[in-house]
């Protein structure tokens, strides 16, 4: 089987539990990196330069795509968001999976990019249970909410494209069936070309 690591596209619209999953998922399979994204949004109180983003001017993150740094990248909601060419290519090199919680524009990138790819959506069970969990942090008013259900409607319609789609009713069945996916992806055709090619060449 292939040595290098799986790169994983993780995509959901906002409050069907991604950050939830990946936590789970982490916790138990320390083979497993997420990958840490440049931003040019401000840092929220609680988050960490380093850790949750690297925090960067707009000039820092323009020189990045010019230097060709980022795998992909997007403005989303007025700021830049990006995956960091170097960390990600040298992790996968290392046998670790790299998990990608992007949104649906840099996935669309990614897939192009790597066609051996793995791309995961995550999908709230009803738009009922999303709207309730949206509500429900009470961190966003009633405007931001409908624009946020909004922009989920947008993305669940480009759910199609990607290889699975994970249903998050019980975080912990969430997390397991992630699981499977990986490993069922690191058996997979596509994933394992190299190494065909490399047990031919031994023949
Ligand atoms: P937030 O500002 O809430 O942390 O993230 C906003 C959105 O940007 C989320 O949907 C998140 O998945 C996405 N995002 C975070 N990092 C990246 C990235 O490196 N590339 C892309 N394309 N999207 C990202």
């Amino acid at each position: 089987m292939s040595k290098k690591g799986i790169l994983v596209v993780f995509s959901g619209p906002s409050g069907a539990g991604k950050g939830t999953i990946l936590a789970e998922y982490l916790r138990r399979s320390p083979k497993a990196v997420c990958s840490v994204s440049a931003t040019t949004r401000k840092l929220r109180p609680g988050e960490v330069d380093g850790v949750h983003y690297h925090f960067v001017t707009r000039e820092a993150f323009e020189e990045m795509i010019r230097q060709g740094e980022v795998i992909e990248y997007t403005e989303y909601n007025g700021n830049y968001y990006g995956s960091p060419a170097g960390p990600i290519r040298r992790q996968l090199e290392e046998g670790r999976d790299v998990i990608l919680e992007i949104e649906v524009k840099g996935a669309q990138q990614v897939r192009a990019k790597f066609p051996e790819a793995l791309s995961i959506f995550v999908m709230p069970p009803t738009f009922e249970e999303l709207r309730r969990r949206l509500t429900g942090r009470g961190t966003e008013n009633e405007e931001q909410i409908r624009a946020r259900l909004q922009t989920a409607r947008v993305e669940v319609a480009m759910a199609p494209d990607y290889d699975y789609i994970v249903v998050n009713d019980v975080v912990s069945e969430a997390a397991d069936r992630l699981g499977y996916i990986i490993e069922a992806a690191r058996c997979s055709r596509k994933f394992n070309q190299e190494f065909i090619q490399d047990i031919l060449s031994q023949t």
